[in-house]
């Protein structure tokens, strides 16, 4: 199999105070339709890039959120503080430290060729799909959460 060239992009908030390059090779991309995405996008699913922490410069002062996920799961979001466009959510080991993989909310890239390129792998949370919105031809199909690297 070819290895797929990396991607290399901007994006940034609503504002513009929050600016992100990215540069790697997203570790999986996929829709989550759980109602804690629901609500941080104030739309009917978030679209992601699984990237590694290391791949990602931000610019600007994020501010962070912490919640504790259905799951159990320690996360915290970040988004801008002006005007509140999602960035990225970092999983908290039991340690506190996070993980080294983020999850970048992909519809901030600048440039949409960078999500014609990407098709989601995965659709999670399928339960909580709208009952109008049909799944993706070709995506996984997962009711619940899958294991990230
Ligand atoms: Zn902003
Ligand atoms: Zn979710």
């Amino acid at each position: 199999m070819a290895t797929p060239t990396p991607t290399t992009a901007t994006g940034g908030c609503f504002c513009g105070k929050v600016r992100i390059e990215y540069s790697g090779e997203p570790m999986t991309v996929g829709l989550c339709h759980c109602s804690d995405c629901r609500k941080i996008t104030g739309s009917l699913y978030s679209y992601n890039f699984v990237v590694k922490r290391a791949d990602l410069k931000i610019t600007g002062s994020p501010k962070e959120l912490a919640k504790i996920a259905d799951s159990g799961t320690h996360i915290k979001n970040y988004f801008c503080a002006d005007c509140g466009t999602p960035l990225y959510g970092l999983r908290m080991n039991s340690d506190g430290v996070p993980a080294e993989t983020t999850v970048l909310r992909a519809g901030i890239f600048d440039d949409i060729e960078v999500l014609n390129q990407r098709r989601p792998e995965a659709e999670i949370f399928t339960s909580g799909r709208v009952s109008w919105m049909s799944p993706i031809e070709g995506t996984g199909q997962f009711v619940g959460m899958v294991p990230l690297p």
